[in-house]
């Protein structure tokens, strides 16, 4: 199969062609150059990594219903909160069967690796580990436990079952909890993450030490705070639809101004269906409506190339022959290919490619 029209990637954005075959790249070429191979099936669209949904919590799809009035901080404010009493409320099967239809979901939507948020302690992260068996997306599960003080044993439970840690939020939780839960991941070579100044501003002093592998939201960071977590060197994941829900908005062009590894996620699944389109386009026009516009190609990246040095993979987030994960083609016209790719992607204009040779490392990213 050939498909003229244009890649977007980590080298940025070029006229080509991308020739596959099973599944995979065989070669890449600019536009003109390929040849004719007989009868060869050819079409016109854009080629791109892989994209990855960089924060979730698809436990919570377990209920979909408009969220209860109120401050966003008393929904999702564990142990007792809305999304909390929902989570205890629910069988484990019922949010298994919950996960797994929100993972097929994503697949559909081409959607390669996703980060998520799992709370329950290692029951959750075993539970999530459970409902994502066979599917080709890859998962990276932060795990949280849920005992105050930190419990040594618990905590290695936890990240025995997942992947690293993703903590509530540095005003949640003291500095010796986020002391002992980063000593821990990084003994163990997993990732240790938090949400940050979603629905108040923290200081970058307190969510920054110890030093996380990412930050979730900054939505009220100011222009100071966002200068700190760039030179921390800490990647930040942005949510607009969960924010906007609650009449906030993350300074997106500021953070591409300021140089920010930015990537984007979906949040609570409770909320917003996991859509990584649906997020990059109202990401797009949001900002517009506030008069902050933030560009269609530092967007894109965000979906499609940042993610993929954030797991250490950056070979994932070119398309070129022997990337190791395969990349998506859409059918969309190759004409300024950023703005197609937030605009406008929809399901039916994703090219079904058979399935690429296993990778060789499992469903791990
Ligand atoms: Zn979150």
């Amino acid at each position: 199969m050939l498909v003229e029209g244009a890649i977007l990637d980590a080298d940025g954005i070029r006229s080509a062609y991308v020739r596959f075959r099973g599944g995979r790249i065989v070669a890449t070429g600019s536009l003109g150059t390929d040849g004719l191979r007989g009868r060869e099936r050819r079409l016109r669209g854009i080629v791109v990594p892989a994209p990855v949904n960089s924060h979730t919590h698809l436990g919570d799809a377990v209920s979909v219903q408009e969220p209860p009035p109120g401050p966003v901080s008393q929904l999702v404010m564990p142990p007792r909160g809305y999304k909390f009493r929902l989570l205890a409320e629910s069988t484990a099967s019922a949010k298994r069967r919950a996960i797994r239809a929100a993972l097929r979901r994503m697949e559909r939507e081409g959607v390669a690796a996703v980060v998520d948020f799992r709370e329950e302690g290692r029951p959750g992260a075993e539970l999530f580990r459970a409902a994502a068996r066979g599917l080709a997306i890859r998962t990276v599960v932060l795990g949280r436990p849920l005992t105050r003080p930190i419990e040594a044993s618990e905590l290695e439970g936890v990240l025995a079952a997942g992947d690293g840690i993703g903590l509530s939020s540095s005003r949640d939780e003291t500095s010796e909890t986020r002391r002992t839960v980063a000593r821990a991941c990084r003994r163990a070579g997993k990732r240790y993450a938090l949400h940050a100044s979603e629905a108040v501003r923290e200081p970058p002093e307190r969510f920054l030490d110890p030093r996380p592998d990412l930050v979730v939201h900054l939505a009220k960071a100011t222009r100071d705070d966002l200068v700190q977590v760039r030179d921390a060197r800490v990647p930040v994941v942005v949510c607009p639809r969960s924010n906007a829900l609650f009449g906030r908005q993350p300074h997106l062009a500021a953070m591409e101004r300021l140089g920010l590894s930015m990537l984007i996620g979906t949040d609570n699944a409770m909320f917003h269906a996991p859509s990584i389109w649906r997020e990059l386009e109202f990401a797009y026009v949001g900002t517009r409506l506030r008069h902050r516009p933030v560009s269609a190609g530092f967007l894109a990246r965000s979906a499609l190339v940042a993610p993929w040095e954030w797991l250490g993979r950056p070979d994932a987030a070119r398309v070129a022959a022997g990337t190791p994960v395969q990349p998506l083609v859409v059918r969309l016209p190759a004409a300024d290919p950023a703005y197609q790719l937030v605009t406008r992607v929809a399901e039916h204009l994703i090219v079904r490619l058979p399935p690429p040779p296993p990778e060789g490392d499992g469903a791990r990213p």
